[in-house]
């Protein structure tokens, strides 16, 4: 009797030892699909980033084989490649998605709406992270914040706008909800990838592309040929987001979870303030490239226009769609909150110091 006790013991010890030892020992190989190229500069960075984290983090139990979208040829099928399990990681942009999951775009950002700092708290202080949970869940994805451009600019046009006519069968790349707002303004929208923008505005086959902001656009050398910089309304800050298929993310021990966590959202900071330090130089040489380079902003008739259709548009998804309404009340309810707020701080401070 002694002696089987204390072998059951033993074999006790031995497992409470072993189990812990085997998980510690087990590594994870992550395939990742991103939807941007080779040479996506700070977009890129963002997942890239987030793997070395979280490989140096775990003592390399997490390993990561990035793949571009001149591997996997499907820039804007990353929601299927990671819901499907061909992958098990995306970086991509919400709004991608709009004709296969409505409800995502909110998560990249609203015309007129947030900008980064207020939609951070919304995601990690107020609704959002559960609202977007709710939204990719049915999908068998988890989704997290992947990185912010901030503010970004309205586009290279080759012509001025000066009224809303001149929007009238203008053809324009612009993807996400403002592409829906300037087609109903008469805009002949387009959403090519980001590797034929150049060719076709310097063809014609386009006459403006929004793309993101000086950081971004440097690279893709739109000011070469197209010279009025407009500021923006599409896009007051803009989340890319991490998507995790949900049985890779079970697989994972809760320590490689939260080192995973804790790495995507660091890379997502890590990307916003980048962007803004990279937009600054990279305003400073076009400028300096390029004199005739002209900064805009759009006339108040078409900012107007702009903003009552993007409020019919949000009005009539609401209405349409119970999970879409609690999204759009939600940002609405904290864009009360908070503006008030940003007035007084960040915009007041830089309009008392303009020009001093
Ligand atoms: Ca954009």
């Amino acid at each position: 009797m002694f002696m089987r006790n204390t072998f059951v013991a033993a074999l006790a010890l031995v497992a409470v030892l072993a189990s812990p030892l085997a998980a510690a020992e087990e590594t994870y190989t992550i395939r990742l699909a991103e939807t941007w190229g080779p040479n996506s500069g700070l977009l890129g960075q963002s997942p890239r980033n987030m793997a070395a984290m979280a490989e140096k983090m775990s003592d390399g139990r997490l390993k990561f084989r990035i793949d571009s979208s001149n591997k996997h040829k499907a820039p804007f099928g990353i929601f299927d490649l990671v819901r499907n399990g061909q992958y098990d990681m995306g970086h991509t942009a919400s709004y991608y998605y709009k004709g296969t999951i409505p409800n995502a775009m909110y998560f990249t950002t609203i015309p007129f709406g947030m900008i980064a700092p207020e939609m951070y708290a919304w995601f990690y202080h107020d609704d959002g992270m559960a609202l977007m949970q709710k939204v990719y869940e049915p999908f068998g994805l988890l989704s997290f914040p992947g990185g912010n451009t901030s503010n970004q600019m309205g586009g290279w046009f080759r012509k001025e706008i000066n009224s809303l006519d001149d929007l009238k069968g203008l053809k324009m790349r612009t993807p996400g909800f403002a592409g829906e707002v300037m087609s109903e303004l008469g805009v002949a929208v387009t959403n090519l990838p980001p590797g034929e923008l150049y060719t076709s505005l310097e063809r014609g086959t386009i006459d403006a592309v929004e793309w993101v902001g000086p950081a971004l656009d440097l690279q893709m050398g739109f000011h070469q040929i197209a010279k009025y910089y407009y500021s923006g309304w599409q896009e007051p800050n803009a989340e890319v987001q991490f998507l995790i298929n949900q049985k890779t993310w079970d697989k994972l021990p809760a320590d490689l979870q939260e080192i995973l966590r804790v790495s995507m959202r660091t890379a997502a900071y890590d990307m916003y303030i980048q962007s803004t330090h990279e937009s600054g130089a990279a305003w400073a040489n076009m400028k300096k490239e390029y004199p005739e380079v002209t900064h805009k902003v759009f006339p108040p008739e078409v900012i107007g226009a702009l903003r009552d259709t993007t409020n019919r548009l949000l009005n009539e998804f609401a209405e349409k769609d119970e999970l879409a309404n609690e999204i759009i009340t939600s940002q609405r309810e904290y864009l009360q909150q908070v503006r008030p707020w940003t007035n007084i701080s960040d915009k007041a401070y830089l309009n008392s110091v303009a020009d001093q």
